[in-house]
């Protein structure tokens, strides 16, 4: 895992980009002079003559934008692409906050983390079997991704269907392009799917979730591949898409499934039969569950997969209304009041929630 640090001062900003696997620096350098006149990127690689680029940087944008294209450059770069940074997404944040920070100026910005909900989990959870000196040394654990959405959904299930106290196991089922399920009780984290990164757990549309580590090895070794592109193809020419040979999303997946295409009906059927297997783990980790949502752009509309997964509860005791059951995209419940579990339909709001979370930061 390579990590872009960024320490941006008031006109000045350095980076690391740090190989995690042995904490080597793998470049770093400095932007001086941000916002004024001989604005300079000094990029430097062991081993290598330092790249000096003279170029205007009005604002940090101008400044992030070039370290990220020296850290691509083709003669002084050290990746090909953002897509070897880790976290993935923290080069784009960090250009919208730096962007909010030019136009609205004195705007105090709040990061909100998808992975602050699986900081509920308790060590027995999180903790990968292997030895703790890599949690120690690396924070090698499982942190959960799709936070915010199973925050918001898990909180919002137990206010829409008034859950009283003790009766508040919740296990959100968020399906979209990126899938996640969670088990918490009374809105805290017991468990969720998704790991280190967001490729453990459930199939996803290009993803594979859950895989013995060891093909890792087997797929580099045969296929003469390093370990970084093994985990392209894991996280990008996986999961249904690969499984089906149609498409990542469920609408053409329904309907080639529709059409006898067989693959698609053996993709569907792989994708529901682990979120099945991963609600019978999560309602034995709580010893029980007292209501499922769905949620997320499968989760909300596609009754196909909607129908299959809850045909598998039925020792549960679950009991659907069949009136409701066909309902797509908004709340509602969709289970029989004589149902010993309640299942709900929850449509996510993480923007909604981050404004939330935002003001229990105590701003507005
Ligand atoms: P993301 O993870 O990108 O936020 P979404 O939550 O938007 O993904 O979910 C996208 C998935 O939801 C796609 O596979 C899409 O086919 C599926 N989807 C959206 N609307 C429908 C629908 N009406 N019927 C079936 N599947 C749907």
């Amino acid at each position: 895992m390579k990590i872009l640090v960024i320490n941006a001062g008031s006109s000045s900003l350095k980076y690391q980009l740090i190989d995690m696997a042995d904490e080597s620096v793998a470049a770093k350098g400095l932007c001086e002079r941000i916002g004024i006149a001989g604005s300079v990127l000094t990029h430097k690689v062991p081993g290598k003559d330092d790249y000096v680029v003279e170029a205007p940087m009005p604002t940090h944008k101008e400044a992030i934008e070039l370290v990220l294209n020296a850290l691509m450059d083709a003669e002084h770069g050290v990746v090909k692409s953002t897509d070897e940074i880790s976290p993935l997404h923290n080069p784009a944040n960090l250009m919208g906050i730096e962007a909010c920070e030019q136009a609205m100026p004195g705007k105090i910005n709040v990061a909100v983390f998808d992975t602050t909900f699986g900081m509920g989990m308790e060590p027995y959870a999180y903790l990968y079997g292997i030895d703790p000196k890599y949690y120690d040394k690396y924070g090698v654990r499982r942190y959960g991704f799709h936070g915010t959405s199973h925050l918001f959904v898990s909180g919002e299930t137990i206010k829409f269907g008034q859950l009283p106290e003790g009766k508040q196991k919740v296990i959100v089922c968020h399906l979209g392009n990126g899938s996640s399920i969670s088990a918490s009780v009374g809105g805290v984290c017991q468990d969720t799917s998704m790991g280190l990164t967001p490729l453990e757990g459930l199939i996803m549309g290009t993803r594979s979730g859950d895989i013995d580590a060891s093909v890792v090895q087997f797929l580099s070794k045969h296929e003469n591949l390093s370990v970084d592109e093994v985990l392209n193809i894991l996280n990008k020419k996986s999961g249904v898409a690969a499984l089906s040979g149609v498409s990542s999303d469920f609408r053409d997946l329904q309907a080639a499934a529709q059409d006898g295409n067989e693959r698609a009906a053996l993709a569907l059927k792989a994708f529901c039969y682990r979120v099945i297997k991963y609600i019978g783990a999560y309602a034995a980790a709580m010893d029980g569950v007292d209501a499922i949502t769905f949620t997320g752009g499968i989760g909300e509309n596609d009754l196909g997969v909607r129908r299959e997964v809850l045909s598998h509860l039925n020792y549960l005791g679950i009991k659907l209304d069949e009136e409701k059951f066909g309902t797509r995209g908004k709340r509602v419940e969709i289970s029989a009041p004589d149902s010993k579990v309640r299942v709900f339909i929850i449509p996510t709001n993480e923007e909604l929630a981050i404004a939330r979370e935002t003001v229990r930061v105590g701003l507005s």
